[in-house]
């Protein structure tokens, strides 16, 4: 089998990569919602898989895999490995988490980022009306994620937050925290937790921006209310570069489990979180640390190191779910849950296979059809297709 083709479209606000194969055999894969803008970027790998036999997954990445890099530069290979991935369970007519060496368990974990909507204010009552709201979601998700400290508004909507810009933290300026501020976060958690008991579990993703001693003191204040994890506190989102030595620090010091890897490409840059016992929990994310193969491997080297996995995945959209749900299936005792990439009410037109509903007690079953196991339908598909992208189906 021969790769004839390769081609790009924006579906919803994803990135939908296609591989055109000569057996009839195509292949799909997806990169985030953030990045409409991608589509350029993938088309500079084209002549680089052009002629290549697609099943042999590994020889196809070795010629792309160094042409990527931190988020968002490792989107377009990691979006090529899925569609490599589909064709090929395609093409021996099993499901892709039996290349990857079988699964271990039949329904897969999710949690969810934010809440049915918006959170609406940056004080205690706010976040405690906002998660009040979950426990009553058809999908009964058991872990929730919402954002404080830098990934949030709180820098700028809580007076004296921070001890940067006077006028506001930029994503280049963040820095140390006041004391107000770092007592305005323990209260927005313990008016979460007031809510959510230990029943459903509760994730912050933090930053990126914090310093070391904040961190720390963070984690510590919150030791009482046994969050799930603190994200992305020293780096993490589009910082291009890990800073393992930092993470250890903030590790060591505290009992709360402490999170980061959203951003990181490739497996050489978790060496160091890993053997440097740096971090509690890694979050990669199949569309960006470099395709399902990639994040298995990580996940695997983890677990030797007694380093847990809750993959990030918000904004991956359909193929980018059923890229997720084949490797979660696989993952060692390491496996937290996924992001859930929430899904549009359009899905269920533009493609068959999906679960309907998708996540049924906090969990996605894991299908069983050949490759990812999502199938387009086309002339649905092709209506969420703009002017420029419609021959992409041809
Ligand atoms: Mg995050």
């Amino acid at each position: 089998m021969k790769i004839t083709d390769l081609k790009c479209a924006v579906i919803g606000q994803n990135p939908v990569v296609r591989i055109v194969t000569d057996e009839g055999i195509d292949g799909y894969g997806q990169a985030e919602s953030s990045k409409p803008y991608l589509k350029p970027h993938v088309m500079y790998y084209r002549d680089r898989i052009l002629g290549r036999d697609p099943t042999d997954v590994e020889r196809v990445m070795l010629g792309i895999r160094r042409y990527g890099g931190f988020k968002p530069w490792g989107s377009s290979v990691s979006a090529i490995e899925m569609a490599l991935w589909d064709i090929a369970g395609k093409a021996a007519g099993v499901p892709v988490y039996k290349l990857l060496g079988g699964k271990i368990r039949d329904r897969v974990r999710v949690y969810l980022t934010g809440g049915p909507e918006p959170i609406q204010g940056s004080d205690p009552e706010d976040f405690a009306s906002h998660v009040a709201r979950i426990p009553g979601m058809k999908e009964g998700f058991e872990i929730c994620k919402q954002g404080i400290a830098f990934h949030s508004p709180m820098p700028h909507a809580v007076p004296h937050f921070t001890y940067s810009d006077p006028d506001g933290p930029t994503l280049e300026s963040r820095g140390p925290i006041t004391e107000r501020g770092l007592n305005h976060m323990v209260d927005c958690v313990a008016a979460m937790k007031e809510v959510l008991g230990d029943r459903i579990g509760l994730a912050l993703d933090c930053g990126p921006g914090m310093m070391v001693t904040d961190a720390i003191r963070l984690a510590r204040a919150l030791e009482p209310y046994n969050v799930m994890w603190l994200e992305d506190m020293i780096t993490g989102d589009y910082t291009p570069y890990v800073l393992a030595d930092l993470y250890r620090q903030v590790t060591e010091s505290t009992s709360t489990p402490i999170h980061t890897g959203e951003q990181i490409y490739l497996r050489q840059h978790f060496k160091d979180l890993f053997e440097k016992q740096a971090i509690n929990i890694i979050g990669p994310d199949p569309a960006d640390v470099g395709g399902i193969a990639e994040l298995k491997w990580i996940a695997e080297y983890a677990d030797l190191h007694g380093i847990l996995i809750a993959p990030h995945g918000v904004l991956d959209g359909l193929f980018g779910l059923a890229a997720h749900v084949q490797v979660a299936a696989t993952l060692p005792r390491n496996y937290i849950a996924l992001e859930y990439p929430g899904a549009a009410d359009w899905w269920h037109e533009i493609v068959e296979g999906l679960p309907d509903p998708i996540v049924v007690d906090g969990h996605v079953q894991v299908w069983d059809a050949p490759g990812l196991g999502v199938r387009f339908v086309e002339e649905e598909a092709k209506k969420h297709l703009s002017e420029e992208d419609a021959g992409f189906f041809d």
